[in-house]
Formats: structure tokens, sequence, C-alpha cells
């Protein structure tokens, strides 16, 4: 029956529903047609009988629901992506949660979860930061305090940064300040580098991402801290009022927690509540209502515990 299945099934959820019950009656026509030349239960051989008008129809009829159903082909999508503009990717699919499931169905073959351009990018232990001196094309501090040299982000991730920080201390969780925003691919070998020399790299590889794995080059991961009259640490950060609330309210402002406790076997990362990732308000809003813990659950993708090798 190889020759019957359509070719681009897969690639689109709908074209296969209307494809199964196209395939059973084939199916169907083919074991009657074996039948009626055999009363005996037909072979594989007797199922191959030149094939009945009604298959030579079917690539027309795939070719047609295809067409309407792949979002890909959408010109306000296509539009959408070549302004770059993810906001209007992401309406122009019908939401973030039609996104998603796009996405997870191979049904939108023009969006690439290794984009680093994009708020959708994900880059964990198997996935690497495309291409390898990938550097955003905006970046801007936040206003807030600062701890480190490079507590920049992406333009609009620190926007949504300040705005979220605001909303904390009016909520009385206190100030949120930055550590570390962006980092370039030539930083995060020095900072990797400085941690497999602190603890070996069995240790290293659990706190500190190997270079062009890591969140913060895509200027779209910033580590946050409390500083309630003077800035702490990142290891400082778990059990303040500030990460009680970060932990509650980040995804109001687009981010959502990246390593979350007890998500090792798919992050491969200890647990780091003051890590922020900003996937954008849509994606961060459907990540809280579908009660999500790790970007590569929401997006159906492989747990990426270690390196690959
Ligand atoms: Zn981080």
């Amino acid at each position: 029956m190889s020759d019957v299945q359509p070719r681009h099934a897969a690639s689109s959820p709908r074209a296969l529903l209307f494809a199964v019950p196209i395939g059973l009656l084939v199916t169907t026509l083919a074991s009657l047609w074996a039948l009626a030349d055999s009363p005996a239960a037909p072979s594989a051989d007797q199922i191959l009988p030149p094939a009945p008008a009604v298959v030579r129809e079917l690539p027309a009829v795939q070719i047609e629901i295809e067409a309407a159903t792949d979002p890909c082909d959408d010109a306000a999508v296509t539009a959408a992506l070549a302004s770059g503009d993810d906001s209007a990717v992401l309406a122009a699919f019908g939401g973030a949660e039609a996104f998603r499931t796009s996405v997870i169905a191979g049904a939108a073959p023009c969006i690439s979860l290794s984009d680093a351009s994009h708020v959708w990018v994900v880059v964990n232990k198997a996935r690497t930061v495309e291409p390898r001196d990938y550097a955003p094309r905006s970046l801007s501090g936040s206003g807030l305090m600062t701890t480190t040299g490079s507590g920049t982000a992406r333009t609009d991730v620190s926007a949504a940064l300040a705005t979220l920080a605001s909303a904390a201390a009016d909520a009385g969780a206190g100030r949120i300040g930055v550590n570390n925003g962006y980092r370039s691919y030539d930083l995060q070998v020095r900072t990797y580098g400085q941690h497999v020399r602190a603890q070996g790299t069995a240790s290293a590889d659990t706190v500190s991402a190997r270079p062009g794995h890591s969140e913060h080059q895509t200027g779209l991961a910033v580590d946050v801290v409390a500083c309630d009259g003077h800035c702490t640490g990142i290891h400082a950060f778990a059990g303040t009022p500030q990460s009680a609330w970060v932990a509650e309210h980040a995804w109001e402002y687009g981010f959502i927690v990246r390593y979350e406790q007890g998500r090792t076997a798919t992050t491969g990362y200890i647990a780091e509540p003051w890590h922020l990732r900003y996937v954008g308000p849509e994606i961060a809003a459907v990540y809280h209502a579908g009660g999500f813990h790790t970007l590569e659950e929401f997006f159906g993708l492989p747990a990426a515990p270690d390196y690959v090798e």
C-alpha cells in the first residue's frame, strides 16, 4: 500500500484526516477486488492487482487540501515572517497555541526552532545557537541595577524586563536587578572555561552552558538578582520575595523561568530560579495556561540532559 500513501501526508494533520478515510476506502475496494477473485484469504500478491480508478485521483485531492491548510502558504504569515515581527507571525497563525500545534505536527516548515532571532528559538545541550557567531541586532540595558559588565539584552527584552521589575516593586516584592544578560560566543568560552577550571567538566556542565549552547547568546535570557539595598548574587535569589514573585508573574511580561526545580532530566540544568527566558507575551501565556515547565515539552522536543558528543 505504500504507493497509495500520499507523499506529504505527514506534514499536514488535516490532510492526513482526509487521507485516512480515502485510504480506508481504497483498502476496502482493493480487498473486495481481491476477494472477488479468490474466496480464500487474499495473499499480499493478490492485493496488488491494477489499482482502482479512485487511487489515481488521490494525489490531486491531496494537493488541494494541503494548499488550503499549510500556514506557511498564508500571505499574512509570510509577510509577518519577512517583517521580523514575531507577534504578528503568532497572530497570523491564529495565536500561540495554534502556532505550537502546527510546529509540533511538522505542518509549519517556514518556522525554525533553531533560528536564534525569534522568540520561539530553543537552545539546549542538544541544540546550538545558529549561526554560531549569532549576535542580536539591537542590545540595550534595562535601566535596572546591574552587577556585571554584561547586563544588556535584546532591546525588546530589556524593555519587558524593566516593566516586570517595576510591577514587582509596585507589588511590594522588592527591587529586581540584572546579573547577566547577553553573552557573546567568546564570552561564553571564557565563562564556561572558568567553571571547568574551578570544578571540572562534569560539574561545570550542570551550571554553565558550553559555548554555542547558551541562551544568553540569543539576547533573550537574563539572570536576575534581588537588590534590596544592595544586589545579592544569583545563588542568593531563591527564597527571596523577588524570586517568589517572578515564579508567579514572569509570564505576564513575556518571560518563563527556564530551568525549574525537578526538570534536570529534561533541561540538563539544576534549578535556576534567576534565569528568565523571554518568549514574548503570547507564548508565555500559553506556556503558563498549559502548565508547562520546559520549552522542550512545550514544543514536543526530546529531552536534552546531555551534550551529544
Ligand atoms: Zn542564565
